[in-house]
């Protein structure tokens, strides 16, 4: 079996050296005005990660006028911080699905994610979006045989909803494991070399991006939606929130959600990363996948040690060991908000 070789000589890799995701460091920062005057569009789209920017690229597309309203700056909240495995399996839920919303509830859910998968692919085509988009084989595995019960019984869901799963003895990665689940011709990118030619695409001819502006408020007369934002007003007929967590909630969404806390370390290989996608079954959490860099290497990146984002505990758990031996020059820690029901956020991606 291969080992992986970490190779950082401090100072010589390239990589920035501070808590930054690679996303970041590898593109340039975006600067939209803010709204200045107030304005009438068809549609506002309040949130500018990979479900604003989608949604508005595809409104827009179908013929629609659209402001796009980001209250910071746009790909750089929880999209600018993800591993952006574009996947239908994120761990071990067909089996949680099944028994929680039947098999319609849970085909739903997988024809839903597959068909993510296939937009994204169809986009970066269409628009030969130079993204680091490959196709690539997902895992969740186990080291431990306790867990390898929920493996077979999760291959056994995915397979009857229909999803590309079967159980695998081994996987690419170096060392020993119980058992795992394998989802073939998943894929993984770089968001954010794929948003921002998205909005590329979005811009112009009444598509609008204001960044900096806050939505406060969202008000409904005579079939117009009234915006109201730090900066000035947006009406519009239709309002989509993308915030990943709600600010404007009559039906209390917030409570069905629950905010959890992630770390991503960067590391540079001196060999080849081993192909594919990687998710522990157990606790804890492990997350990996590498990630071509420009000047032709590879990031290995781990992410895990999730946590509550009350009781944060940061790098002070997996950052010391790892910087002491040198071993990573990049990383960073980012929230999200999740539902209590395992299906991921209310208002976004
Ligand atoms: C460490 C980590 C790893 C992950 N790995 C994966 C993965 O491998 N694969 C996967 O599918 N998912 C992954 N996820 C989850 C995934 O990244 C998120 O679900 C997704 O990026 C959320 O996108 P979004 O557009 O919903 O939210 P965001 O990217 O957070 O965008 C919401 C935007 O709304 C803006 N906003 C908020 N309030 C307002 C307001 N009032 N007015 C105007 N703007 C506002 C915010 O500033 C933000 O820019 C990961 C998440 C984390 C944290």
């Amino acid at each position: 079996m291969d080992t992986i070789k970490l190779n950082d000589a401090p100072g010589g890799n390239h990589l920035p050296g501070e808590p930054i995701s690679l996303w970041l460091a590898t593109t340039p920062r975006t600067d939209f005005k803010s709204l200045k005057d107030d304005l009438s569009v068809d549609v506002a789209v309040i949130g500018g990660g990979i479900a604003g920017i989608t949604t508005a690229l595809l409104l827009k597309q179908s013929g629609a006028s659209v402001a796009l309203i980001e209250a910071r700056k746009i790909v750089e909240s929880v999209t600018g911080n993800t591993t952006a495995k574009v996947t239908s399996q994120h761990g071990l839920i067909y089996d949680h699905l099944i028994k929680q919303f039947g098999t319609e509830g849970a085909q739903t859910y997988a024809d839903s994610q597959q068909a993510a998968i296939e937009k994204i692919a169809s986009l970066v085509e269409e628009n030969r979006i130079d993204c680091d988009f490959t196709r690539s084989d997902a895992y969740v595995y186990t080291e431990t045989e306790s867990e390898l019960e929920r493996i077979t019984a999760d291959v056994e869901a995915s397979t009857k909803v229909g999803l590309p799963a079967s159980y695998a003895e081994t996987t690419p990665l170096p060392f020993e494991i119980k058992g795992a689940i394998r989802f073939t011709n998943q894929a993984r990118f770089h968001p954010r070399k794929y948003l921002l030619a998205l909005v590329e695409k979005f811009l112009g001819d009444d598509g609008y991006i204001f960044e900096e502006t806050r939505a406060l408020d969202i008000d409904e007369k005579e079939r117009i939606c009234h915006v109201t934002t730090d900066k000035g007003k947006v009406r519009a007929k239709q309002v989509v929130i993308a915030t990943h967590f709600p600010f404007y909630d009559p039906a209390m969404y917030f409570a069905r959600m629950y905010p959890k806390r992630s770390l991503v370390l960067g590391c540079r290989l001196s060999g080849k990363a081993p192909e594919g996608m990687f998710i522990t079954a157990e606790s804890p959490f492990r997350s990996f996948r590498s990630n071509p860099l420009d000047d032709g290497g590879e990031i290995w990146m781990v992410g895990g040690e999730n946590q509550s984002a009350l009781h944060r505990k940061g790098f002070a758990r997996i950052g010391p060991p790892l910087h002491r031996n040198r071993l990573w020059r990049m990383g960073h820690d980012q929230q999200h908000g999740l539902r209590y029901d395992s299906l991921g956020p209310c208002y976004g991606a």
